[in-house]
């Protein structure tokens, strides 16, 4: 009993406390408050009813969408998959005439806004702010769907959502309770796009591409740097794989998006991160997302991307409603011209690009990076003393500080040249299968097919020390190319780099991509050699190959030059061994064939 109390009153302390270890709040109110039905109001959501303080658990959201659904002939509730704990996933498909099945939608010429919440399931604003969405375009004016249709999935991550309390997000500024970042399994639904485990991503690769999506919407909420901006978005970096969706997006849709924002009284920003938290306004960056992000992967598989970051300072109302006038304002403008995405987009899907560049790694030398100049709406802040981290600290004082301020732009180093296939061997089913989920496409070989191809040889590598996404990573430092001709089983698959996928296929499959399944951890098993040889038998084995071979004898009297070496006899007789016909010709042979 005692010990409960004690549990009960840490538990007060510390929920109290959140709200008082938070940097100051920039006071607010805006025009999109008129957007917020009142508590009496026969359709106001579980949210609203709370002044937008609250966010309603799983069920209760569903059962009021579905009660919505029920009442309109413009909605349906479509099942989509089931989370890892077995919950449904839900798609709401608003549509005139109204949706039974997704091929109807495959044959609409009308285009086609997915949004969806919850990915992280804390960062939930796009569920509250889609119910209200979604109420009034069928309650009120639902003009806009003579021109588009709308999915939302509410929540991609139930499972973390059903998770939820008090202490979900100390960097938060409400709902009052908050669900859990990661799935069942502990795994970010969020880095998961291109590797693909997770039920809840596989569900939504599907809905890519059974539901003809034509604008995809991410919505989270971001911690780091505190700014004024309390919504702020964006796609790729300077560098896209789909350079006329990225044009489109960013100069017909984004300057409407932010009109639309400042008119109802919200601060849009860009989506920029800071290399150093403690020294923000020389550290910006513009993010250059990998495919394990969800608009990584929408420009490499040339889906236009739309990733929301809400400022985790502003309050959950502000939130709310910003995200409410940024769905509206993508509808108004997809309902006005989404014929003009459509073409930017088949643009990038019938371009077949030579080469193609790997993103950037979040380490590059920004010393070698001429920056561009942003406008920055900042908040000021000073630096003190700890005593507690013994170094200083950022603290924010709540007060906007606009700045002229450098942002760094990352560029691609690396450029891999296509081949005009890949092969994949029949004993990597699991490959192949996950390549298809992409929706990539390829040849099944049925009898056993002789391929001249390029195959890469590891030379320098590091297992990880440590686990990433439940999966232990390996980096590449070192390869070779070696040339030869092998035998594909049936089964194996041929996928040709000549079809609208090749980028994403590139990433997933080159060893030097950072999304690559080898670097991933999927390749292990070509790490250890599996055969050896007895020393009785290299030894006079070895004898008869220097016999034989002067040119040998001669390296080999170089090698003993290494004293190490020559003083180790394993390894003098292991090198004898790597230079016979016996050794393991799949050591370190990564198996994915390069068709040239
Ligand atoms: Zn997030």
């Amino acid at each position: 009993m005692k010990r409960l109390l004690l549990l009960l009153l840490t538990y007060g302390y510390f929920s109290n406390a959140t709200a008082q270890v938070l940097p100051p709040e920039l006071p607010w109110s805006g025009a999109s408050e008129k957007y917020m039905r009142a508590a009496n109001h026969p359709w106001v959501t579980p949210a609203e009813k709370s002044g937008l303080t609250e966010t309603p658990d799983y069920q209760t959201t569903i059962n009021w969408l579905q009660k919505l659904a029920d009442s309109s002939p413009l909605l349906s509730m479509q099942p989509i998959g089931k989370s890892g704990q077995n919950r449904d996933l839900w798609l709401v498909a608003a549509a005139k005439p109204h949706i039974q099945k997704p091929e109807q939608l495959q044959k609409s010429d009308k285009a086609t806004l997915l949004f969806h919440a919850g990915i992280h399931s804390g960062e939930i604003d796009g569920k509250d702010a889609g119910m209200m969405f979604l109420r009034d375009l069928v309650l009120e004016d639902s003009s806009v769907l003579d021109k588009i249709n709308i999915l939302f999935i509410p929540v991609l991550n139930p499972d973390g959502h059903e998770n939820s309390s008090q202490f979900a997000r100390v960097n938060q500024r409400g709902p009052v309770e908050m669900g859990w970042r990661t799935n069942a399994r502990n795994l970010n639904l969020n880095r998961d796009y291109s590797k693909a485990e997770t039920p809840e991503i596989q569900a939504l690769l599907k809905v890519f591409q059974k539901w003809a999506v034509d604008l995809y919407i991410d919505i989270h909420v971001t911690d780091g740097i505190d700014y004024q901006y309390d919504i702020t978005w964006g796609s790729t970096s300077k560098f896209p794989y789909s350079p006329n969706i990225d044009a489109w997006l960013k100069k017909e849709l984004y300057p409407e998006l932010q009109k639309a924002l400042r008119k109802q009284g919200h601060v849009p920003g860009p989506l920029i991160f800071a290399r150093d938290n403690k020294n923000p306004e020389t550290s910006l960056v513009e993010w250059s997302p990998m495919a394990r992000f969800s608009n990584g992967y929408g420009d490499s598989r040339h889906l236009p991307t739309i990733l929301i970051e809400n400022h985790s300072l502003k309050n959950y109302k502000q939130r709310v409603l910003g995200t409410y006038v940024f769905l509206q304002a993508v509808a108004d403008r997809l309902a006005k011209d989404g014929k003009s995405l459509q073409n930017a987009t088949m643009q990038d899907r019938s371009a077949r690009p030579k080469k193609i560049n790997l993103p950037p790694n979040w380490s590059a030398d920004f010393s070698k990076i001429i920056p561009d100049t942003l406008d920055y709406l900042g908040v000021a802040y000073k630096k003190y003393q700890s005593p507690i981290s013994g170094t200083e600290e950022v603290q924010w004082l709540g007060k906007p500080k606009n700045a002229r301020v450098p942002i760094f732009s990352q560029a691609p180093e690396i450029q891999i040249e296509l081949p005009k296939a890949y092969w994949v061997p029949a004993s990597r089913s699991d490959i192949i299968e996950k390549l298809q989920l992409h929706g990539i496409k390829m040849e099944i070989v049925q009898k056993p097919t002789n391929v001249a191809a390029q195959f890469y040889r590891l030379e320098k590598y590091k297992v990880s020390g440590s686990a990433y996404e439940g999966r232990v990573r390996l980096a590449i430092d070192e390869m070779k190319i070696e040339e030869h001709e092998a035998t594909f089983a049936p089964g194996s698959a041929r996928i040709t780099t000549d079809q609208a996928l090749a980028d994403l296929l590139v990433l997933l499959l080159e060893p030097r991509s950072d999304d690559s399944f080898i670097q991933w951890g999927y390749f292990h098993e070509i790490l250890q050699p599996t055969e050896y040889i007895e020393a009785y038998v290299i030894e006079p084995l070895a004898q008869k190959m220097l016999k034989e071979n002067p040119e040998l004898r001669k390296e080999f009297e170089q090698a003993l030059q290494d004293e190490k070496f020559a003083k180790n006899p394993r390894a003098r007789l292991y090198w004898f061994y790597k230079r016979s016909p016996y050794y393991d010709k799949s050591y370190l042979l990564y198996p994915v064939g390069r068709e040239m």
